[in-house]
Formats: structure tokens, sequence, C-alpha cells
């Protein structure tokens, strides 16, 4: 190497050092931070910590354990989020950043972007989201802002633009703003659906969306061809990323594992029958996953005046589907589809879980270990265990008696940093 190249190499790496400071620390980072909690989950299937504390230091756990075993260094500094419940922080796997509140994340003030953070996603102790189809620039710009320190956020994935079959925007997207539905991709051939997905990942996709079966107008279904799906399919996979699917219906889902789609990102509502087994043990060695997104289907046929009873048989179909699922011991990830679905309280989402089944353990690692490992990240997230980034969350009440407490959240940490502590700064009335 040229003593100029080798300068210059020492010039970046000293800058990156500073970027990677930006991004993780606060000012007076270098100091230990000491989280003491009443009770620490520090994995879904591991015992609790009574009176517990968690050291963390330049963004990482150092420690966790019992208060009365822990070395707490002279100099180390007591979190204010004292005497909760603590486990780590949770990740929603389904989320839209598409609303009018993120438009030209660019350049919106920092105060309102974070307040809207919070109110869509910090409060209830999101610490990574993963959002499933927006308008990739804003949405990058968005992320830009937090990566840089400049607002306070979750960290952020995206598939960027979904691909839609030819003529295949769904009906229910038609009122998203007509700039973003021009860019939305409806590749015809397969060599179209490659360079949609490389367009994507070079303007930094962390994966790809696909809309398999849509209806753009009522009683029209449109389908994806397999060649086009398995090509983006492909393409994805060969930049080592995943591929979520919005599957529809059954068939949609038999496609899905036909051309290998990873994460289904909902059950399917009004099916007249029941997942069989032949799909439900390819679902499994294929590994895929599913997001319930099981609050959604009441908000959507809410919307159509669907009577409650009728909602109640077709809801509870969907948990059978998610009980087979989970019989063959298929991976569970948490999400809402919050921001397409304006509603942004999760609990119910936890009730309903719950309702399906899953106990507080498995609800949990849908929400921490899951997630994790589903994106290789499992070596540094969704535990909380010394030499883990410190995404914490704090909440108010156990979990494990009330899963309604997985909603409770008292604060959030991301990198160590706090994200969100009450009280919650909103525009809700005092
Ligand atoms: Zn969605």
């Amino acid at each position: 190497m040229a003593p100029t190249e080798h300068r210059r190499s020492r010039v970046l790496a000293f800058l990156l050092v500073l970027a990677a400071q930006s991004v993780a620390l606060p000012a007076g980072a270098a100091d230990t931070w000491v989280i003491p909690a009443a009770k620490i989950y520090p994995a879904p299937d591991v015992a609790p910590i009574e009176d517990g504390v968690v050291l963390v230091r330049a963004g990482r756990i150092t420690y966790v354990g019992t208060r009365g075993s822990a070395k707490i260094p002279k100099s180390a500094k007591t979190s204010d989020c004292a005497g909760g419940v603590l486990t780590a922080g949770f990740q929603n796997s389904h989320v839209h950043f598409i609303e009018p509140r993120w438009e030209d994340a660019a350049h919106k003030p920092a105060a309102e972007l974070a307040q809207s953070l919070q109110e869509m996603l910090t409060r209830y102790g999101f610490t990574t989201v993963f959002d499933t189809a927006s308008d990739q620039a804003n949405t990058v710009a968005l992320r830009a802002r937090i990566e840089k320190g400049e607002v306070r956020g979750p960290r952020i994935f995206t598939v960027g633009l979904a691909l839609f079959p030819p003529d295949g925007i769904p009906s229910y997207l038609h009122d998203l703003p007509p700039q973003m539905l021009a860019r939305m991709h409806q590749p015809r051939t397969a060599e179209e659906a490659r360079a949609a997905v490389r367009a994507n990942i070079a303007a930094g996709a962390d994966g790809t969306k696909l809309f398999l079966h849509t209806s753009p107008r009522q009683g029209v279904i449109t389908t994806m061809s397999p060649e086009v799906a398995r090509a983006a399919v492909e393409e994805t996979h060969a930049h080592g990323k995943l591929v979520m699917a919005h599957p529809t219906t059954l068939e949609a889902m038999r496609l899905a594992l036909d051309v290998d789609v990873d994460v289904l990102v909902h059950t399917t509502l009004g099916e007249k029958s029941p997942w069989d087994a032949v799909t439900l043990a390819g679902m499994k060695s294929a590994h895929m996953s599913i997001i319930p997104t099981f609050k959604l289907w009441g908000y959507e046929l809410k919307k159509d005046d669907v009577p409650a009873s009728v909602v109640e048989t077709l809801v509870s179909a969907t948990f059978r589907e998610l009980q087979a699922f989970i019989a063959v011991h298929g991976q569970v990830l948490f999400g809402t589809d919050v921001g397409y679905m304006h509603d942004y309280d999760p609990t119910d989402e936890y009730v309903l879980m719950a309702k399906a089944g899953m106990s507080p353990t498995q609800i949990l690692e849908s929400l921490t270990t899951a997630p994790a490992a589903r994106w290789k990240e499992d070596a540094k997230h969704g535990q909380v265990a010394p030499g883990f980034a410190a995404d914490l969350v704090v909440l108010a009440a156990d979990p494990f008696e009330d899963v309604k407490n997985f909603a409770n959240v008292k604060c959030a940490f991301r990198a160590g940093v706090p994200i969100f502590s009450r009280p919650i700064l909103s525009t809700e009335a005092p």
C-alpha cells in the first residue's frame, strides 16, 4: 500500500469510528450505566432474575445478574428507568412508514419525527422494526437521520418498494400519493423482476416484498407469475437478503412456498378450508416464518361493517391456521401492520396471540429471539446477555402474569441510549 493510500485508509478508519460512535453512543457513553430492574427476563427460555441489574457500556451489555453479585464501578451512573421488568428490545416485523406524518422525512423537523416514532413504535418497546413496503427513498432518509443521531428512534429495516403483479396494485392502496403509486414495481418478466430487486437493494433495501395475489378492483384477482416471483426471490437471495410475501389466499401461499419465499406477512383470512398437512410440512421444511397480524383482521372487517359474530368466526379460523403452523414447529414473528393500520396500540395483538394458544414465552420469542435468528443477528440481538447490543425494554408490569403488559412500556433503550421513557410526549390530552 502506498503511503498516501495508507494515510487515507487510516483517516477513513478514524471517520468510520466517529460515525459508529455517533450512531451508538450519547455524550459520555464511555461511562458505565446501571439499569436496576425488579425482574429481568434475559431470554424467553431462561429463568428470570429477581432484583437484577444490567450494566451497559459503549452501547453493549457488559453484565446481567442479581444486584447483590454485580461489580458496579464507582463511576457508574444509574438510569432513571429503574424498578420495572426488563427484557430485550422488541422487533415489530411488519410496519409501514406510509402515513402523511412521514412525508418529506429528509427535511421534517427532528422533533416531529421523533414524536411520530415514539407514538407509533418506541412507546410500545419496538427498538427494531421491519418496514414491509413504503416509499423507499423517504424511509431511507428517515433511517439516515436516526442513524446520524439527529432523531431518536428504532433501528429500521425496509424492503423499499414492493413488487406487484402487472396492473395489480390492490384497491386498498389506491389512496396512496400518486407519485408513490407511479414508482411501484409491476414486473412483467423475470428480467424486470430481477432489475426491480437490484434497484431496491442499490437504494438501501434490506429485502424484497412480493404481492402474489392482489385484487386491484372489486371481483378481480391478479396473480404474479411463478417465473417472475422466482426470479425476484433468486435475485434477493443472491444478495444475501430475505423475501417477504403478502399471501392473501391459500393458493398464493402455495405459490410462495414453490418459489421459496422466506416470510409470510399475514395468515390467510376467509379461506374455506384450513391449511393442509402437505402445505404445513412444506412450510416447515422450507423454514418459512409467519407474522399472524390477528388484530388487523378485525380492524379491516370493521371498515366493511361486518357483524361481530362473523368477525369472530373468521378470526378464529386464522387462529387455527397459526396453531397448525406452531404444531409443526414453524417460526412465528411478531408484527401488526402498524402504519397501514392507524390504530398503533399492539395490546390486542398480544391478547389475540394468547387466545390463539401462544404462551408468554412464545410471544416473547416472536418479539426477540425469533426475529434475531431469522435475520441472522442472534449473536448480538434478541437477548439480555453480555456482549449483546443494549437494545432493551423496561415494562411497568410482568407480561408473564398478563400478556397485555407487553404493551405497558416504561422505557426503551437502543444501544444503551434511551429512545423512549414515560411520560409520553404526544398530542394526547394531559
Ligand atoms: Zn402490511
